[in-house]
This record gives C-alpha cells, structure tokens and sequence, in this order.
C-alpha cells in the first residue's frame, strides 16, 4: 500500500485529509484512493514580463490539473502574492469534488500567478497575462483544461489569456475559458450566478426545516459579488436580512437591512464599499455581524473568518458558506459541538461554476440562452444538488460537509474504476 501523502502547506494538506477521512468512511478502494490523491499534471513556468520602467521581472506561474476522470480539468487563475503550486494543487483538488457534486462534466484545476497586481500598470498586466497565457497553452483547451477568472483577475485577463491563445492557434477559441465579458461571448446571469446558487441552499434547507422564508432572519458577511447577490436573492424571497458587511464593518437593523439601498450605496462609491451606509440605510454600524443573534449566516466574504477564537460565539444556528472555506477544521469542530447544520462551501458556492459551464455550453454551440433561462436552469441545478446531499446526509447519519465529499468523490471514483489508471 503506497504510503499517503502529507504536506507542510496547511491548505493542500487539509484537502488531503479531507479526502482520506471521506475516503475512508466510504471504504473507497486503496488503489483509488492513491490515483485521486495525486494530482495529474503540476506545471511551473517561468512569466518574463518587460516593465514600463524598462526592467524586467520574472514571475513564478502554476496550472494544476487534479484529475480529468470526468472531463475537462476546471478552476480559476488567480494573481496573488502567495500564489503556489501547492496552493493550486489544494484549490484544484477542491475543484474536482466541487464539479462532481454539482454534476457537471468537469475535473478540477487551478493555476495562478505569484504577483503583486496592486502595484502593476494596466500595461504590464496585460503583456503578463498574455506570457501566461502563452506559457499554459500547450496543456489547456476547451476539451482538456478550462481556466475562469479567480482571486484579482476577472474578465479582461480571461480576454487577454483567450486572445493570444486564440492567436497562436489561429482560430477564434471562445470555450477555452469562462467569465468573459457579456460583450464578448459571456453569459447573461453570471454575475448574479454564485450568490443566486448560495441563497438557494439556504431556502432549500429553510423548506427542509419546514421553515417559510418571510419567518427567517439572517446575516450575510461580506458585500461583494457573492454577499450582495447572495443577500439580495434571500432577500426577493422574503428573508429578513438584519445584519450585512463588508471591509468597513458591520451593519446591523433587527428592522431589516434595505438591500436596495445597500446596493445603491456600494455602486455610488469608485471602491464599491458600504461607506455611510448606517445613515442612508438607518441602521446601527457594528464591528462584526458574525455575532448577531439570528437564525441564519452566510459567510460570504472570505476564507478562515469562523475560526477557534469566533466560533464560540456564533448565535446563528445554520451556516451556509458562500465564501470558499470561510470555517477553520477547529471552527468547524466548536460548531459541531454547539449544534449548528453547516451547508458546505463546494455545494453552496457551486453555482459559480455551473454558470460557467452554462458558458462553456453556449460557446461550443455558438447560441446564447437569455437571462432568465439561465437563471431558471441555474436554480433547478441547485436545488436538485441540494436535495442529493440532504438525503445521502440523513441515508448515513453524516454531516451535510461529510456527505458532500461521500457523493463527489463517489462519482470520480465510479469514473475512475471504470477508466482504470490509464488517465
Ligand atoms: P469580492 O471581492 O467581490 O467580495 C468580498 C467581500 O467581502 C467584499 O465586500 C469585502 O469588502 C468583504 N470582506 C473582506 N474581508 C472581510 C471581512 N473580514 N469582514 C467582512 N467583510 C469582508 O469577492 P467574491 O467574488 O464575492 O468572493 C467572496 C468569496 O466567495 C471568496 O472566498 C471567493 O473565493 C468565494 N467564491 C466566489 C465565487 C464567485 O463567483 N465570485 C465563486 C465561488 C466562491
């Protein structure tokens, strides 16, 4: 039996053990526990970049395939000082479990670059984007490995990335990557996708708890793409919202947030924050909303926030993470113990990615769906993805984070047994 693997690096090494832990529970296959605890392809490349001073600085960038059992490798690029290749190993892990719970045709990747794109021009942003993109080509395409936008990049590094890859190969490749503009072959309902999928893993689960919508309170930390859609959609359907935030704190009204002056007031200032909102919304500014007294939170802002120092103090007795590991393994442990139900980030957030697979769709077919097809699709995904994990949770008497690591890796495997180890 070949020995498992450990890694120094807190994130890839939590992926890891995630994965032994669920793998074991299931009584998987050694043989198919040492294939997935692999990654297929880890690749390096060296980004040399001329800077508008003249000089030129070399940038370390990563692309990392898990595993294609299933499909296309999928998952983000993202610039960032701390970008590394374990990092992108451990996202692009996360990615595979995310695309076979979400039962979409996708394996998992990540990739990134190590850089500081705060202090960077436009200029050299782009010629970087486009070394990258020249770099990876080789091993990315819409049938081999699917980048989108991630942490600092966005729809104008995925056009610069297509573009020049476009260019090499001579041909226009619209679904080698997704999170394009609308303006050029994106999807209407992106932008809205990953909020709309998590606010629909909460009402589901209110449905199972028998619980109507317009009787529940809830907070949503974090006003940003996720937070502000998340909150607007729980919001549609009759939630009271009574705590929002963001980087400048906390905003609290047991009344009810008014999340269209919410929105009002992020797209009235050049950063998109919730500066002054206490006066226009007329609410109280807090530090924190983690600790408001509510029956929902939606930690939709960033990772590690509900930790062993604030996990004790969460009032909130269901949590649905909309941010991307927004609960610390110790968190998640001080939660359990106090009884709160926890809907995992790789089913909650998921509708990110399925809207990029509705993207990727639309590009082979050359058609555009509209808005509302896509948010309808969108929705009875989610919504089937949720009831899956429910009832595989409740059938073995597991945790909702447990029984959504059971299914995903459930149907790699299948896949994988099926395939054998030529990969
Ligand atoms: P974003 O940058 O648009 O928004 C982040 C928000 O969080 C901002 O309002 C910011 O002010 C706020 N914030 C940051 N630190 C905070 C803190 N300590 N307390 C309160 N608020 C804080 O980012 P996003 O795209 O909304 O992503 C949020 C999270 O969701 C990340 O973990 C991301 O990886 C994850 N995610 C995003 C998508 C997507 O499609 N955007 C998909 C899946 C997962």
């Amino acid at each position: 039996m070949q020995e498992r693997r450990k890694s120094t690096n807190v994130l890839l090494d939590t992926a890891l053990q995630e994965f032994y832990g669920a793998a074991d529970e299931m009584g998987l296959d050694e043989k198919l526990i040492a294939v997935l605890s692999h990654s297929e392809r880890r690749i390096q490349v060296s980004i040399p970049v001329e800077m508008d001073d003249g000089s030129v600085n070399v940038f370390e960038g990563y692309r990392v395939q898990h595993s294609t059992a299933l499909g296309p490798s999928k998952g983000g690029i993202r610039y960032d000082v701390e970008v590394d290749m374990d990092e992108c190993e451990a996202l692009a892990i996360l990615m595979t479990w995310k695309c076979s719970l979400a039962g979409i045709p996708y394996g998992g990747g990540k990739g990134g670059i190590a850089c500081d794109p705060s202090v960077m021009s436009k200029k050299e942003k782009e010629r970087m984007s486009r070394t990258y993109g020249a770099r990876i080509s080789p091993i990315v395409g819409k049938w081999s490995d699917i980048p989108a936008p991630d942490m600092n990049t966005g729809g104008q590094e995925m056009v610069w990335i297509m573009d020049t890859i476009s260019k090499m190969r001579g041909e226009l490749e619209p679904a080698l990557l997704t999170g394009k503009p609308v303006s050029y072959w994106g999807s209407r309902g992106r932008h809205e996708a990953t909020g709309r999928g998590v606010a629909t893993c909460g009402l589901e689960l209110m449905k199972e708890l028998g619980k109507r919508p317009d009787k529940i309170t809830a907070i949503v930390q974090g006003f940003g793409n996720v937070g502000s859609y998340t909150a607007k959609t729980l919001n549609d359907a009759g939630v009271k919202i009574v705590g929002i935030s963001d980087v400048t704190g906390g905003y609290y009204s047991p009344d009810g947030i008014d999340i269209r002056k919410a929105f009002e007031c992020v797209h009235s200032n050049p950063k998109r924050i919730l500066t002054g909102f206490e006066k226009v919304g007329n609410c109280e500014k807090i530090d924190d909303v983690l600790f408001i007294d509510a029956d929902f939170l939606f930690p939709c802002a960033r990772d590690g926030v509900i930790n062993r120092k604030t996990a004790p103090n969460i009032k909130a007795s269901y949590i649905v993470e909309g941010a991307n590991g927004p609960i610390t393994p110790e968190g998640d442990n001080i939660l359990a113990s106090n009884g709160v139900m926890i809907v995992p980030d790789f089913l909650a957030n998921s509708g990110g990615v399925i809207g990029s697979y509705f993207e990727w769709a639309q590009n082979l077919q050359g058609v555009f769906w509209t808005e509302e097809e896509y948010n309808n699709k969108l929705v009875h995904i989610m919504k089937g993805n949720f009831r899956r994990v429910w009832d595989y949770a409740e059938a073995r008497h597991v945790t909702m984070r447990r029984a959504a690591s059971m299914a995903a890796i459930e149907r790699v495997a299948e896949v994988v047994a099926m395939r054998g180890t030529f990969l």
